[in-house]
């Protein structure tokens, strides 16, 4: 089985990108692989800082590996938080922190419209290639269900009634914007890498 490297130390990012790739491809997660820092991520761009976490340890490992970057962008607050999307209520703020002040910046807005987008960068010795995946949605006033992680408790993805949180891993896993990255990166990795 190929063997790559996700940069990566969030367990929540591990779990639903292995339920995409088990049976084809073998992930290494950092801890893995002995690396236990902060990858610093500077970029004004979620694609930049996608980038730049892969490169920072393709440089250090020599070895075949891929980062991603998420951010959640609303229509009514210009696409924040983006890629402040960890960040937003500050330097180390709680998921539930970010959430809060959220809801607090769209208190009385009517334009809800919302969505998630992710960019997996890959690094292999010759090149850097980019995939996305984007789901559209709407941030709702109340926090409903306790699965998932971040912004999930108050997105709804098009055409569903439940938020990110009230849904199962799998169901999450099947139409996330994580997903639809992944299941690009995946193909890519079959059908291009020995
Ligand atoms: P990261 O830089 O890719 O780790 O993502 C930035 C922030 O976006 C995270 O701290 C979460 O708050 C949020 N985020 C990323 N992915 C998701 C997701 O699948 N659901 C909800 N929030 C997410």
């Amino acid at each position: 089985m190929k063997e790559i490297i996700f940069a990566t130390n969030n367990q929540h990012k591990l779990e639903e990108i292995t339920t995409i790739t088990k049976d084809k491809i073998k992930l290494l997660s950092l801890k893995e692989i002995g690396f236990y820092e902060d990858i610093t991520e500077t970029s004004a761009t979620i694609e930049g800082n996608a980038i730049q976490k892969a490169t920072y340890i393709f440089d250090r490992f020599a070895k075949e590996c891929f980062a991603d970057d998420t951010g959640l962008e609303v229509e009514a607050l210009d696409g924040a938080p983006g890629v402040w999307s960890a960040r937003y209520a500050g330097e180390n703020a709680t998921y539930q922190e970010n959430v809060i002040k959220l809801l607090d910046a769209l208190k009385g807005t009517t334009n809800r419209k919302a969505r998630f987008k992710t960019v997996i960068a890959l690094k292999t010795n010759e090149e850097t290639t980019t995939f996305e995946g984007i789901i559209n949605g709407q941030i709702i006033e109340t926090a409903r269900g306790n699965s998932g992680f971040g912004y999930d408790p108050v997105f709804v993805p098009e055409g569903y009634e439940q938020t990110f949180a009230e849904m199962s891993s799998e169901q999450k896993n099947k139409i996330s914007h994580r997903a639809l990255a992944t299941i690009k990166l995946t193909n890519y990795l079959l059908n291009n890498l020995r």
